[in-house]
């Protein structure tokens, strides 16, 4: 592992260094950056903003409701947090020579604050929007040991959650994205900036993204950029190519009637999917809530056999209130 003392230590509060890469969600940007870095300022809040604007009416109105309020404590929770450590330019380039992204939970050991964000929503949330399970979820959790926690979030990481612990490893997902959107927003993007991702797979963290944005600009038919399912990265990724596998053969897609702006990139030759959202067809869209509110789509190409790896806050308990 890399010694303490060549880290660089992570800011606080007000002090943190402006990225000036925000998410460019709104399809503004004409020239399309290789890896973009989340904001602060805006990632969570945009994203519960979203939410709230996508429930009323919606079939899964209750859920969205309950994610909304997740992400407003998530905002809630990046105040303050206790310093933490980032890896410097020399092991960011050094983990990118081995191709391992630089804060791949499984090589860049995480540090408290993540328990501490953990406490801040669990503290905030709108108990009002809970269902039963998650108000459960949320007092287990209040008196879990600190080992206790890193175990839960150890089974979260690595994939292991029980069916009797959903509930609260979506609480755990919440905390984990905000420890990792708070690092990877206080790297320097110009670490990122030389490098052509060719992978499906986050650069900064190495996880699976959420969905996929094309924004217009840059050549005739606009950039994709992938979005991070845990440190809200985006990176630029190849158009009709399969994010799992690579292949560019055997591409086709789906979409639900009447949705022009989203349709699922299947991969005959894998059997995975993604989702790929249009944004000169929909102007406020949000790569994450996007994905929730969408989830008939996943119905219709599961059904054929298509899969992914779903939503961090879609583990299957968290059902809404009373439908
Ligand atoms: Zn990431
Ligand atoms: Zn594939």
């Amino acid at each position: 592992m890399v010694p303490p003392g060549s880290r660089q230590a992570l800011s606080d509060g007000p002090n943190n260094p402006s990225t000036g890469f925000g998410e460019n969600i709104l399809g503004e940007a004409a020239e399309s950056d290789p890896v973009r870095l989340p904001d602060l300022a805006t990632v969570f809040s945009r994203r519960a903003s979203r939410l709230q604007a996508l429930a009323p009416g919606h079939e899964l109105e209750g859920f969205l409701r309950l994610i909304a309020a997740l992400v407003t404590a998530q905002h809630a929770a990046l105040a303050n947090l206790p310093p933490g450590v980032l890896p410097g330019a020399s092991e960011i380039a050094k983990a990118q020579l081995v191709h391992r992204a630089p804060l791949d939970p499984s090589f860049w050991r995480r540090d408290e604050s993540w328990r501490v964000a953990l406490s801040r929503i669990l503290e905030t949330i709108d108990v009002d929007v809970l269902p039963e399970p998650a108000r459960e979820a949320r007092a287990a959790l209040g008196r879990a040991s600190p080992a206790d926690l890193e175990a839960l979030a150890d089974r979260y990481l690595g994939g292991n959650v029980a069916a009797g612990e959903a509930a609260q490893a979506i609480f755990v997902a919440a905390a984990l994205q905000v420890a990792w959107t708070r690092m990877a927003a206080l790297l320097d993007s110009a670490d990122f900036a030389t490098r052509e991702v060719d992978g499906g797979q986050c650069p900064v963290c190495g996880s699976p993204p959420v969905s996929g944005l094309i924004s217009p600009g840059g050549t005739k038919f606009g950039h994709r950029h992938l979005h991070c399912s845990l440190c809200a990265a985006s990176w630029r990724y190849v158009r009709v190519r399969c994010v799992h596998c690579g292949s560019t053969d055997k591409v086709s897609f789906r979409n639900l009637a009447g949705t022009s702006y989203l349709r699922a990139e299947c991969c005959e030759v894998c059997h995975g999917y993604s989702k790929v959202f249009y944004l000169d067809n929909a102007r406020m869209l949000e790569p994450l809530a996007d994905d929730l509110a969408s989830l008939g789509l996943d119905v219709l190409v599961g059904e054929e056999g298509f899969s992914r790896v779903p939503n961090p806050f879609v583990l299957g308990v968290m059902e809404p209130s009373g439908s």
